[in-house]
């Protein structure tokens, strides 16, 4: 029997590695624009954050997005991340059984 390999991937937020499935993307873009990529299937430089809002604050917090695209990033874009993976969390809750 093939055991199937998951991907991991580490959290910036909290440095624990987790199944990608698990964890939402946030890219950079050509365009150097940088985003929550929900469906992971944008271009562009990843890294990846818990759906959790402690994790969140800690990627900000350690500027791990900076380090992580090796740019600045705004604390404006912060917040638009924020309340994206906000929305995604209740979407999330919304699917619950
Ligand atoms: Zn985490």
């Amino acid at each position: 029997m093939k055991v199937k390999k998951i991907p991991m991937r580490m959290c910036v937020g909290c440095g624990e590695m987790k199944e990608k499935r698990d964890l939402v993307r946030v890219i950079k873009t050509p365009d150097d624009e940088i985003l929550l990529d929900p469906t992971g299937k944008k271009s562009g430089r990843g890294a990846y954050l818990c759906r959790s809002m402690e994790c969140f604050e800690n990627a900000q917090k350690g500027r791990k997005l900076e380090r992580a695209f090796s740019c600045k990033v705004d604390a404006a874009v912060y917040e638009e991340l924020k309340n994206e993976l906000q929305r995604e969390m209740a979407k999330l809750a919304d699917n619950m059984p």
